[in-house]
């Protein structure tokens, strides 16, 4: 591999960042670890996706890790963020694909529970179930992440609409869905639960997207290239990263982004011009936080309480709305606000 990690530039100081292979299985990856504090664990959940080079592996890993301990800051969770990326091996056998997992796992386990993981895009049920199995240092297989990062998402996609329209009130809204796997399928959902005027949904995987038609009659399928220029009042980001960059950005006719991918801004200048055009971009991880907080509580509980899940997902909107005024009274872009305000509270963990 020609770069190191420092030499990346979404190498951030990193406590702690490993390649991991195992040449009898093909298991290839990377666990970063941005923060952690001497008495609690990093958090971050695992993905497994077929990268195109073992570095774009390694700067997903180094830049979702990162992301992960802004996460948690402004969740208001004493937890440093990290990150384990699999590079997904060609045509794996179900037999492969579980030695894999394992082989993956054996990792989780070196690191004696300074990392603690569950799944990502890409890990599937059964992948969990494994990684469980042969790891104590796996949560969320009880927890429901992604049920509560679509819970979290519509706490402040209220909040977003009482910012811009006035009234929190979904009915007579409309929303352009970017990706309907896990967190877009929930939350089309609940917004069809909440009587969404109109959502767009689009796809690159057509069975995710016919299954989402077949559940939700309703909606619209367009494809992924016409999601962006949808006259709707929401466009939400819920596929991969890197979603929002000044080309699409120029397409988007929605006053509001809001959603569930994490590290959608190519970069914090996407976030300012966002700012410039007048449109309102949530930061992603201030408002999908949910299903870490869902994580952590099963962590720091044992014991699943949704009462008590719920609970702690209303510090996402409570933290948005003071956002949305600092961001306001000092007329700086949101994202620049939110990524200043969760610096100063990990860096002094
Ligand atoms: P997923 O793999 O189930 O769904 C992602 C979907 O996006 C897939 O259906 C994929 O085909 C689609 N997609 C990929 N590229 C696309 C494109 N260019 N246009 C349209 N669709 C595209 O993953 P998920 O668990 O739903 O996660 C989605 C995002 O939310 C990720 O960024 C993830 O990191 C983030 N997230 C997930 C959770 C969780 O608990 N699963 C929690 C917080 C944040």
């Amino acid at each position: 591999m020609e770069d190191t990690p420092q030499q990346l530039q979404e190498f951030d100081n990193h406590r702690f960042v490993s390649y991991i292979w195992d040449p009898k299985t093909q298991m290839e990856g990377f666990i970063a670890i941005h923060r952690s504090s001497k008495n609690n664990p990093a958090f971050g959940a695992t993905r497994i996706v077929e990268y195109p080079s073992k570095v774009d592996a390694l700067r997903d890993a180094l830049n979702l890790s990162r992301l992960m301990s802004y996460k948690a800051a402004l969740a208001g969770l004493p937890y440093g963020g990290a990150k384990g990326v699999i590079i997904l091996p060609p045509h794996l056998n179900p037999k492969e694909r579980r030695d894999v997992i394992k082989s993956y796992t054996k990792r989780v386990n070196y690191m004696g529970g300074h990392f603690v993981t569950g799944a990502d895009v890409g890990i599937r049920p059964t992948d969990l179930k494994v990684m469980r199995e042969n790891s104590e240092f796996i949560e969320g297989v009880n927890s429901q992440p992604v049920k509560f990062t679509a819970m979290g998402l519509m706490m402040a996609i209220e909040v977003a609409l009482e910012e811009v329209f006035g009234s929190p009130d979904i009915s007579n809204r409309s929303f352009a869905i970017q990706g309907v796997g896990k967190i877009g399928s929930s939350l089309v959902a609940l917004l069809s639960q909440a009587g969404a005027k109109k959502i767009y949904i689009a796809d690159i995987d057509k069975q995710c997207v016919s299954e989402v038609k077949t559940r939700f009659p309703k909606v619209e399928v367009v494809t992924p290239a016409q999601i962006y220029r949808q006259k709707v009042d929401i466009f939400c980001p819920c596929a991969l990263g890197n979603s929002l960059t000044p080309k699409t950005i120029s397409r988007i006719k929605a006053p509001i982004i809001l959603g569930g991918a994490n590290n959608q801004l190519e970069s914090r200048t996407v976030g300012e011009l966002l700012h410039k055009l007048g449109i309102l971009y949530a930061p992603d991880y201030v408002v999908n936080a949910g299903g870490i907080i869902s994580v952590v509580d099963q962590y720091e509980n044992k014991r699943f309480s949704e009462d008590r899940i719920a609970k702690r997902l209303n510090n996402i909107r409570v933290i948005f709305k003071s956002l949305l005024a600092q961001s306001k009274s000092s007329g700086r872009p949101l994202n620049i606000v939110a990524d200043e305000m969760a610096e100063s509270i990990f860096n002094n963990h």
